[in-house]
């Protein structure tokens, strides 16, 4: 059958290219520990950054809300699936972030697709930084707006093209953490830009919620900038939060503007109680107890410390802000061997692999988490320091510099 045929030479040319994906099964909850194939492992390839997926007040919320509300929320929120616990935790999330309204959708992909979905139509443009998040190009790709990719970062390329562009409707979208980079967007020169020229700016903060800014709401926040106006936000809830969901904040026009037409929230069934409870507990605690933010970012510096004192490593790491720390190796043949020596260690950080990441820019993604401890983090530099991974690099780079493969294109 020639459908299967093309399919096994799909499968083939991905297993040439070293881009195969395999799904580890862990058998432990989520932390900084896991057991993977009944091993253990220090993980440093999660992105429930607080530490909080197993958290014992979380877990106690959960199990409350499934005896008192059942396992299902039975229905979408127009039906009958939209309860008070949904309706609480998006007037707490709204306060959190200091918008007027958010609403609540179930994963942060379909949060993505429904805003250029809703609030864009033919002839409209919207505009994204070329190393967005893969749920925010399919939403440019999925809406009737044309969609344009800027140069990562540059905010005059953005500003060329808003100028150059006649589109009655304009949304500029970036991740406000990038997901692979660990790199923050210019998100003030991006909102001003927009107030000038009268677009929307709409920041993905998968990444930051929880973990930037002095109370944790992110990104906008870290900048002195108010979620609202010509702002929209989106935060998900499977990150920081150690939970599963995901929101849209903004002025109350916008999110009632979801509630009626936005195609993924409304026809899907609604967060089941357990996770809306789990959340409202997650909340509390990254507004109340700062020390796990604080923890977290005395792990990012001792990480830059232990980095710094190894040249070869620095130069191939990206030094960010944030929890996410890209060691850019470049053939995913080497990034599948850099992950496979960190294993044999006793470490699991998981190669990024094209197309997830532009060509040659395989790398591991290495998260930090509050919840390791220095002695976890010295463990990893030690074996990224050592003679074996060195050699990998080397050899990765050697490789890259003869190379003239560019089969792969970037997407997210
Ligand atoms: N945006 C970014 C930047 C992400 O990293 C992710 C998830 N990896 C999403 C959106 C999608 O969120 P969710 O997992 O809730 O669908």
């Amino acid at each position: 059958m020639p459908w299967r045929d093309e399919l096994l030479s799909r499968h083939a040319r991905r297993k040439n290219d070293s881009h195969w994906r395999q799904r580890s099964t862990i058998e432990s909850p989520q932390g900084s520990q896991v057991v993977v194939g009944g091993k253990p492992l220090l993980n440093f390839c999660s992105n429930d950054y607080l530490g909080l997926a197993h958290h014992p007040k979380l877990i106690a919320a959960s199990v409350a809300a499934a005896e008192n509300r059942g396992t299902g929320a039975g229905a979408s929120h127009l039906v009958c699936g939209h309860s008070d616990l949904h309706h609480q935790l998006e007037i707490e999330l709204a306060d959190f972030v200091g918008a007027e309204k958010a609403i609540v959708f179930s994963t942060g992909y379909m949060a993505n697709l429904a805003i250029p979905q809703t609030f864009l139509g033919r002839g409209d443009l919207i505009l994204e930084d070329r190393l967005n998040h893969a749920s925010l190009i399919d939403a440019g790709r999925y809406c009737e707006a044309s969609m344009k990719r800027y140069p990562h970062l540059n905010s005059l390329a953005v500003e060329k093209l808003l100028i150059e562009s006649n589109a009655p409707r304009k949304l500029v979208a970036t991740d406000g953490v990038f997901s692979m980079d660990g790199d923050i967007a210019q998100v003030g020169s991006l909102q001003t830009l927009c107030e000038k020229h009268n677009a929307m700016l709409l920041v993905d903060d998968a990444h930051g919620f929880g973990v930037l800014g002095d109370s944790g709401a992110g990104t906008l926040s870290a900048h002195d900038i108010g979620v609202g106006g010509n702002v929209l936000m989106m935060g998900t809830l499977g990150k920081a939060a150690g939970s599963f969901g995901a929101f849209v904040a903004g002025d109350a026009i916008f999110i009632e503007s979801l509630v009626q037409f936005a195609r993924p929230y409304i026809y899907t069934t609604a967060l089941p109680p357990s996770a809306i409870a789990v959340t409202r507990a997650a909340i509390d605690l990254i507004q109340t107890e700062p020390q796990r933010r604080e923890k977290l970012n005395q792990n990012i510096e001792l990480f830059h410390e232990l980095i710094a004192a190894c040249p070869e490593l620095a130069s191939q790491t990206m030094k960010s802000p944030t929890p996410i720390h890209p060691l850019l190796i470049g053939s995913s043949t080497a990034a599948l061997q850099a992950s496979q020596l960190l294993k044999q260690h006793g470490i699991w950080v998981t190669a990024i692999r094209p197309p997830t990441v532009p060509a040659r820019t395989a790398r591991l993604r290495i998260t930090l988490s509050a919840a390791h401890e220095s002695k976890d983090i010295k463990r990893l530099v030690d074996v990224l320091a050592s003679d074996s991974m060195k050699a990998i690099v080397a050899q990765s780079s050697k490789v890259q510099h003869n190379s003239t493969d560019s089969s792969s294109q970037a997407s997210s």
